[in-house]
Order: structure tokens, then C-alpha cells, then sequence
């Protein structure tokens, strides 16, 4: 016989998950509930009003996907998506690539607007393909967590609804990180994820539609292929009077998602949103200080996520491999052309917090020193304190 399940409280600093907190945990130890139980289609109710609040939104479209945040991708695509649907992507990391691929399997005709990783998508691209197709959406990622951007929108949404398209923006990362503001923006169409910065475990990927985008949906000519990720028949089940059943839910995630969604209302967002920003720039005070660099543009750094470059002759593998043995914090390595040449760095919901940033720069420096890199020890922590310390 196997002995019971255990596994180390590890440190979770990585692109997510993060480390889930422990309220949320022990919602999801309430037990389950009949899918269209009234009691459960009150825990549902709430749960989308808390959703509609964070998102910053009035859509009555807004629920969670069952799916981590790829299912959100893609049931946001599926369902706006009909073949040879002219689609704009901006593609500046691993998951603008993501969007653009799920894009073409739903049969879109997509146009990749691309940057250099590390650099945001310039709004005069996505004017210029405008010049060249019609587009019926265009998506780019708000947090881009393969390269540290935090993607300015404003400008884009106004070129995309200038040109008569919808707009879609993956907030995976940004949600509960960052301020989001789909109303405000004009964001269209977003999904996220609940195991990054709203703090919960993965499994559940709010996504919201604008009127505009349920009216795009309403009038589609071909079927939508997906009957799981189908938006039209889950509203049956999470809107409205009567309810019908689409599938079964894991009342389990749904609990999960209810308090980490009252954790953030409790917190406040904009206190939250400064949590993240004061920590992100703590650790960048550190690493700068031993020589590390951000790997992603000045003033567009996406706080919950910092990738660092690794210096010559470091091996990527070995840290991270010890920043697990020895001190019990994971971390990311990079993705695509950052794999092996960045390190990314998750401040993530709970794990923003300034014992987790001092505890990792020291770990890194550590282990730099044993491995051959000239720094004073105590360099990175120390500025890192500075900047807690104003
Ligand atoms: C993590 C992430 C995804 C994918 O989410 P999964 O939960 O791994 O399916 C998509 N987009 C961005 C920006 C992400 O950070």
C-alpha cells in the first residue's frame, strides 16, 4: 500500500501555479453539491458577480471555463471564430503564438503583427495590417508571462474598434495582478486563469464576452464546432431564471474560485495591484544589483512576472535544480528563444510578498557566488531593502 499523499510546501515563484492560499485551500474541502442544487446556483451567482467586479464589467457573458486558461483561449476563439475570418495577432512571446495557432485551427485566416521578445507590440502595426486586411478580432496578450511584458492596450483597442473589429485580450496573467478594466478599455473579449495571480489552483479560466462580441456570436453563420467550450449553451447553465445543465461542474474549483475572488475584493484592487508593482520592483532593485537584467523593456514590465537574463557562463539548469534542493523555491526557466538565456521570476497573488523576494534573491546570489560569479554576498538583498524601506 502507498503511504498518504505528501509533497513539500514548496515556494512557488515561478509563471504559475503559484502558491495557492490557504483559505482557498480549505473552501475546497466544502462538500459537493447537486450541479443545478439551489444552493450551488447561489455559490455560482456570486461567483460571477465577484467576477464581473474584478474584471471591472457589466457583461452578463462572464463565468469560469471549466479548463485551465488555454481552455479559455480557446473557447474565446472557438466561439468568435468562424472559417476564413480575417484575425490580427500580435505575436511577442510563446503565448501570442499560442493564440495565433489556436486561430488557424478554428480556420481563421490569421495576420501575426510581431515584436521582438522582451518588447511590446507597437500600435501603428496593428494599424498598418489593418491597412492590408479587415479584421473581425484582433488579440494580443495583456501579461505576456513568456517574456515579462506587460502590453499597453488603449491604443490598439482604439485601432481595432476603429476598423470595425472586436477586441481580445488574454488576461491569464494580468487578472488580479494588474487592473484589467474591460469596460473601461473596451476589451471585448478576455480570459484568465485562477492559479496565477487570483491565487487559487489551476482548473477554472473566467473569460467574459462584451454585448458586441455575444451579438458577433449570435449571428454566426456556421455551427460552433465545440460543444464543451460552446458559450451560447454554458449561458443556459450559468445565466438566467432557468437553468439547464451543460455539463458538470467542479463545485470543488467553483468554491475555490468563490474565495479567492472574496480575497481580492477584501484586499482591495488597487492595494493588491500595489503589492504587486512594490515587490516586482524590489526584486529588480536586487537582481540589477548583482547584475542581472530585466529582459523585458524599461516601463512596460509586467510586475507579476520579471524575467531575468542569465549571466555568461551560468548554467540554467544547475540553479534552478539546487533553488529546489536547497532552499525549496522553484522558479521558471525560459520559454522558446529564452529558454536556457532567462530566468522567469513569478510575484504572483500571495507570493507577492517581500519574504519570498529577499528570500530568493539571497538564494540566487548564493548560489551564483558558489558557482564561480564575482558579487559581494549580501548585494541583492540589501537592494531589495532599499526600496521596502521607502
Ligand atoms: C499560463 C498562461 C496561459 C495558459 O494557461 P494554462 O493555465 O497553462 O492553460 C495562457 N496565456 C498566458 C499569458 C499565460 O501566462
Amino acid at each position: 500500500m502507498q503511504s498518504e499523499l505528501r509533497v513539500p510546501p514548496r515556494i512557488l515563484l515561478g509563471p504559475g501555479p503559484t502558491i495557492a492560499n490557504p483559505r482557498v485551500l480549505k473552501a475546497m474541502t466544502t462538500p459537493m453539491l447537486g450541479y443545478l442544487d439551489n444552493d450551488f446556483v447561489k455559490v455560482m451567482d456570486e461567483t460571477v458577480d465577484m467576477l464581473r467586479q474584478v474584471y471591472g464589467t457589466n457583461n452578463t457573458l462572464t463565468f469560469p471555463i471549466s479548463g485551465t486558461g488555454t481552455a479559455g483561449m480557446e473557447a474565446a476563439l472557438t466561439n468568435i471564430i468562424e472559417p476564413d475570418d480575417a484575425v490580427i495577432v500580435g505575436i511577442n512571446g510563446y503565448f501570442g503564438g499560442r493564440i495565433a495557432d489556436i486561430a488557424e485551427r478554428c480556420g481563421a485566416v490569421v495576420t501575426s503583427v510581431n515584436a521582438e521578445w522582451g518588447q511590446i507590440i507597437e500600435p501603428e502595426q496593428i494599424a498598418n495590417a489593418c491597412k492590408k486586411v479587415t479584421p473581425k478580432l484582433v488579440a494580443v496578450v495583456h501579461g505576456e508571462t513568456s517574456t515579462g511584458i506587460l502590453q499597453p492596450l488603449e491604443d490598439i483597442i482604439e485601432i481595432a474598434h476603429d476598423n470595425g473589429a472586436l477586441f481580445l485580450a488574454d488576461c491569464v496573467t494580468s487578472l488580479g495582478g494588474q487592473p484589467v478594466e474591460l469596460d473601461k478599455r473596451g476589451i471585448d473579449i478576455a480570459y484568465s486563469c485562477t492559479q496565477k495571480c487570483l491565487a487559487g489552483p489551476p482548473g477554472l479560466s473566467p473569460i467574459s464576452f462584451s454585448d458586441q462580441a455575444v451579438e458577433v456570436i449570435q449571428n454566426r453563420k456556421s455551427k460552433i464546432q465545440s460543444f464543451y467550450l460552446n458559450a451560447t449553451l454554458l449561458a443556459e447553465y450559468w445565466m438566467g431564471d432557468t437553468r439547464k445543465y451543460h455539463h458538470t461542474l467542479s463545485m470543488t474549483l467553483v468554491y475555490a474560485l468563490h474565495e479567492a475572488l472574496r480575497i481580492v475584493i477584501e484586499e482591495g484592487e488597487s492595494a493588491r495591484y500595489q503589492r504587486h508593482e512594490r515587490n516586482a520592483r524590489a526584486l529588480i532593485a536586487g537582481a540589477k544589483a548583482i547584475g542581472l537584467q530585466p529582459a523585458a523593456a524599461e516601463n512596460y514590465r509586467a510586475p507579476m512576472l520579471t524575467t531575468l537574463r542569465i549571466p555568461e557562463g551560468i548554467d540554467d539548469v544547475t540553479v534552478r535544480k539546487r533553488l529546489i534542493q536547497d532552499y525549496n523555491i522553484e522558479i521558471g526557466g525560459g520559454l522558446g528563444i529564452f529558454a536556457g538565456k532567462a530566468w522567469r521570476i513569478g510575484l504572483m497573488g500571495d507570493a507577492a510578498n517581500e519574504q519570498n523576494v529577499l528570500l530568493v534573491l539571497n538564494a540566487i546570489e548564493k548560489l551564483l557566488i558558489e558557482l564561480g560569479y564575482n558579487v559581494d554576498s549580501g548585494t541583492a538583498v540589501s537592494a531589495a531593502a532599499t526600496v521596502y524601506q521607502n
